[in-house]
């Protein structure tokens, strides 16, 4: 017998003959999230997948943690594999049911049987009634309610047996790799990384790409930035970071374009330079941290605007959600602390007393054409400095 991991994973099942493709992308992903924590086996069976402990030193709690976080996974349960043995389930689901009530003080149970394997001579009800009494006589002061029972005792009966009673949700969602990739505006502020993490979570792969405007904004803005990378690649794998230096063309817009058009000039230079970045790393979309209403530039019309400026299509997946909605994800997925250290963004350093709620994009790319651009463009994405973020 030995202590496994049973993954289950959902959506993917819907898929038809191309589901052979997103299990193995998953499988690969769990493996490639879990392998520095010991040997272990991942194998998939009937629509779940088993990750099985090969050496004595496992850390299982580590893998456990690393699993959960890994996109497709919709739950995860310590189990006790065993032979199919009346006297192994026992004792086993015993031992599982006495560390339950040590540890969270539970005092109310029930058993659940499966029993895929027919031949096996005892019938679910029997198995459940059974171990049911085993553990009633043997632990003092637990009792069984079937309605709502502070834990369920899961016994399945197969080819070998299993014991759980724990399950730990994951984000669900499609693994990653399995949508190809796009480029995210990350900033230092709450929404863009969660921005990217939806994505991440539809099996997108992030690419991330920060402007900075030294010596405006600080060597700890852009630290900022990268502890927020390393945060999300723990969901979505190794990011790299581009960080592109974006002082000379604040100078240049701010020096030649209208105050109240600063904001959004300045954000369609950033999708330019964002395309480009997309266009050299296999990337087929840019991901923003933009929602709806929520500043003068992301207005309907600002929102246009910034779309011209680039061919290929941008996601906001945050396009509909408020603000609070927006935070509540951040702490979920563990970026918010981060987000709101109080260092200056370049989007905040050059700003206007009176952005354009409603600019009109003919009235934007005459200022633009004001400016010669490609060459300070050229210049930034030249000297570009790429991060390698591993998870
Ligand atoms: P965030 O919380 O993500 O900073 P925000 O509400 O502050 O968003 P803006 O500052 O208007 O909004 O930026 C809108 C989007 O533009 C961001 O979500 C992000 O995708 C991108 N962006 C803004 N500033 C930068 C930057 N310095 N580097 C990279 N992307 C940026
Ligand atoms: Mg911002």
């Amino acid at each position: 017998m030995k202590k496994i991991i049973l993954v289950r994973y959902g959506e993917i099942i819907l898929k038809g003959l191309n589901r052979p493709v997103f299990e193995e992308k998953l499988v690969g992903n769990i493996k490639k999230a879990i392998y520095k924590f010991g040997k272990s086996k991942v194998l998939k069976s009937q629509g779940r997948i088993y990750i099985e402990p090969e050496e004595e030193n496992y850390d299982f709690d580590m893998v456990l943690h690393k699993v959960i976080k890994v996109f497709g996974v919709v739950s995860v349960s310590p189990v006790w594999k065993i032979d199919t043995d009346y006297e192994q389930i026992k004792a086993y689901s015993f031992k599982m049911a006495s560390e339950l009530v040590n540890q969270k003080r539970y005092k109310t149970f029930k058993v659940e049987t499966k029993r895929g394997n027919k031949r096996f001579p005892m019938q679910s009800p029997e198995i459940c009634n059974d171990v049911g009494g085993y553990i009633l006589e043997n632990i003092p002061g637990l009792s069984v309610d079937v309605h709502s029972p502070d834990f369920i005792m899961y016994i399945e009966v197969r080819e070998n047996s299993y014991i759980y009673s724990e399950t730990i949700k994951g984000h669900g969602g499609m693994p990653l790799g399995s949508n190809g990739k796009a480029v995210l505006l990350l900033s230092g502020g709450i929404d863009s990384p969660v921005a990217g993490w939806m994505m991440g979570k539809r099996g997108v792969e992030i690419e991330a790409v920060h402007f900075y405007s030294y010596p405006y904004t600080s060597e700890r803005a852009k630290q900022k930035v990268i502890d927020l990378a390393q945060i999300l690649s723990g969901f979505c794998g190794k990011i790299h970071l581009h960080i592109v230096p974006f002082t000379e063309i604040q100078l240049a817009i701010n020096d030649n374009c209208p105050e109240e058009q600063l904001t959004i000039i300045m954000r369609r230079i950033m999708m330019k330079i964002a395309e480009q970045i997309a266009r050299n790393s296999n990337s087929m979309a840019l991901i923003t941290g933009e929602s709806m209403g929520q500043v003068a530039s992301q207005t309907m019309h600002g929102l246009y605007c910034t779309d011209s400026a680039v061919n290929m299509p941008v996601f906001r997946p945050l396009i509909g959600m408020d603000k609070v909605e927006v935070v509540d994800m951040a702490r979920k997925i563990d970026t918010f602390e981060t987000s709101i250290l109080p260092y200056e963004d370049c989007c905040t350093v050059f700003v206007a007393k009176h952005p354009q709620t409603k600019p009109k994009l003919d009235k934007i790319l005459l200022s633009e054409s004001k400016v010669d651009f490609e060459p300070l463009i050229k210049t930034a994405v030249e000297t570009t400095e790429v991060i390698v973020i591993k998870p």
